[in-house]
């Protein structure tokens, strides 16, 4: 194993593992050995390591040019923004290098749209248990306490509600002349794979029209393939006015966007906002290879066939069906919930070469990429009911 790398500030975690090069699903560390991937780099690359689409878009650009500014116009931005104009439907997309970053485009941009209502401070509602990125505006609308915790003081202008609580959103509208907009993750994706109800955000809809307030959905892990559609909005049959995205958009480059439509699609003008790398063409490259990919090529529609042979390979190895509380999620968002205690499973995964995540505390987060085989995902499922049983056996249980 490698020396821990002391000169990084100790902000990660870090499994006691380096990997050397990947292909599809599998990363291979430094004694060559092969871990099939059930993280996907946290939802980032959703089309697999080196995908061929991906590696010769980048490798072409690189060789061409990598970074001009905004200063000047650039054509892979314009297409990668023609490119989500067509498949979102939203008008103007502001380009950034993350999903905080998105994040924080939207939360100036809502603020903007509250000042242009006459509002002198512009509130945002938001959820407890979101997560919108670690950036100061982000980590104000993060509804997770942990994260938050040290950091003050946070901005004000965020109304923390519970999610699925269409109550309270009713109350604040009762109660308040100075709300914007309402931000939240469809499925709420570090707070353990959460989805909101289909009807809760059809209502949201509803009360942001009645009310002028701005929708804004995070789709930054929910995006770019993951949940078996471009973006998760489109299942759902509720369009948002401001989407984000970024993780998945690059494959691993880094590129986020927040995209608007309507009113909200004219709040940013000239020197209103800016990102110095946002959009170059070699991120853009790689976006616009994603895109065409997924738009191009029959790989979406994994999502569901690989999510039922994990799934299914998951309960026809696990040897009591009361280990598992819950499994949530779409597509390849998937969220188990176990009724063991979860202290040890991403050790245990790696020990048998499976790469794990937990979300939310207690929840095994498994984001396969969309190029896993259904072998390979009958692999992981029954992997991670072999690490369920084990864990139950130690806890005396089954
Ligand atoms: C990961 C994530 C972010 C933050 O993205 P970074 O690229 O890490 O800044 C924001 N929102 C959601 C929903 C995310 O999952």
């Amino acid at each position: 194993m490698p020396e821990a790398p002391t000169a990084i500030m100790p902000t990660y975690g870090r499994l006691p593992v380096t990997f050397t090069h990947g292909e599809g699903a599998v990363l291979y560390d430094t004694d060559g050995r092969p871990y099939l991937d059930g993280v996907s780099g946290i939802a980032v690359t959703n089309l697999g390591h080196q995908h061929p689409r991906v590696t010769e878009a980048i490798t072409a650009q690189a060789s061409r040019l990598v970074h001009t500014s905004n200063l000047f116009h650039i054509g892979l931005q314009e297409a990668v923004a023609d490119q989500l104009r067509s498949l979102t439907g939203m008008e103007k997309m502001f380009f950034c290098n993350s999903g905080a970053e998105a994040n924080e485009a939207a939360i100036k941009l809502a603020r903007r749209f509250g000042h242009s209502k006459g509002v002198a401070s512009p509130q945002m509602i938001v959820l407890e248990g979101a997560f919108h990125g670690r950036t100061l505006g982000a980590l104000s609308a993060t509804g997770n306490q942990k994260i938050r915790k040290g950091f003050g003081p946070l901005l004000e202008g965020f109304l923390h509600v519970p999610p699925n609580d269409l109550a309270s959103i009713d109350a604040l509208a009762a109660d308040r002349e100075d709300v914007a907009a309402v931000m939240v993750e469809p499925i709420m994706g570090e707070g353990g794979i959460r989805p909101l109800d289909a009807d809760y955000l059809a209502r949201l809809r509803e009360r942001c029209t009645q009310n002028g307030w701005l929708l804004i959905f995070d789709e930054v892990q929910t995006g770019n393939g993951r949940c078996g559609s471009t973006y998760v909005f489109e299942q759902l049959g509720v369009t948002p006015d401001v989407l984000l995205t970024a993780k998945g958009l690059g494959n691993g480059l880094p590129i986020g966007v927040c995209m608007a439509k309507g009113e909200a699609a004219e709040q940013l003008g000239p020197g209103d906002h800016g990102s110095t790398y946002g959009g170059n063409p070699l991120c853009c490259a790689a976006a616009q290879a994603v895109l065409s990919t997924l738009t191009e090529e029959p790989i979406m529609q994994q999502a569901e066939r690989i999510r039922d042979a994990l799934l299914a390979a998951l309960h026809s190895h696990i040897a009591d069906p009361a280990l598992i509380a819950e499994v949530r999620g779409r597509g390849l968002m998937i969220g188990i919930q176990p009724d063991t205690a979860t202290d040890h499973i991403v050790a245990q995964g790696l020990a048998k070469g499976l790469l794990l995540n937990i979300a939310g505390g207690d929840t095994i987060r498994v984001l396969p990429p969309l190029v896993m085989s259904t072998e390979q995902a009958g692999e992981l499922g029954q992997g991670i009911a072999g690490i369920l049983n084990h864990v139950a056996q130690q806890e005396d249980r089954a």
